[in-house]
């Protein structure tokens, strides 16, 4: 049996908050791990500019409501699903990610979660767990699944490493440089091919 673990910012979504800065306006939110690679630094960062700038959960989802899935993601998505079993592994947040999984037809999506306090500003958010997508992968593969991983950047080199097979879907060159093992495509359709090939064995 097999299960297909798609990432989901970079793959089937635009980069969430580099969309939330692009369209607020506020550049400080389009620094990512690239320039601050400690990641719970970054996020505080994020969230105190969204309370300093007077940006609420409400008026964030509000920006996120207006994004589109990438240009044919839904139609991918849904062949994908027609023939495999599909978990979506993100290191994004259930509420910011809603507006968009209700149009890719409401996925399986196991991500991590904002905590929002009464004034309606995010407070603090939190983990599942650390290094979620390589764990969930383990754990299916204990379910007795062959897991056939795509993601597009270095936080899911982990999950591609754990999988059967783990494939790169337009990947920043230098970490595709890093990650020789790992095929790399630049379309859905050499995605599904991939991922064809890549179940066909015991298909
Ligand atoms: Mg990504």
């Amino acid at each position: 049996m097999q299960l297909i673990c798609l990432d989901l910012e970079g793959v089937l979504v635009p980069e969430i908050w580099i969309e939330v800065s692009n369209r607020t306006g506020l550049e400080a939110l389009a620094r990512t791990t690239r320039d601050e690679p400690d990641y719970d630094k970054l996020m505080r960062y994020r969230l105190d500019l969204l309370r300093h700038h007077g940006l609420r959960l409400a008026d964030i989802q509000q920006v996120i409501a207006s994004m589109a899935p990438l240009e044919g993601a839904p139609a991918f998505l849904d062949a994908l699903r027609a023939r495999y079993q599909v978990v979506i592994l993100s290191d994004t947040f259930y509420e910011f990610a809603g507006p968009l999984m209700r149009q890719l037809g409401r996925p399986t999506l196991f991500c991590h979660r904002l905590e929002v306090g009464a004034d309606g500003f995010v407070a603090r958010y939190h983990l599942r767990m650390a290094d979620q997508k390589r764990a969930a992968v383990r754990a299916f593969q204990g379910l007795n699944y062959r897991v056939i991983a795509a993601g597009d950047s270095y936080n899911d080199t982990a999950m591609l490493a754990a999988a059967d097979a783990g494939i790169f879907f337009r990947p920043p060159p230098a970490i595709a440089a890093q990650f020789p093992q790992f095929g790399v495509t630049q379309s859905y359709r050499e995605l599904e091919a991939a991922i064809g090939a890549a179940a066909a064995p015991i298909a």
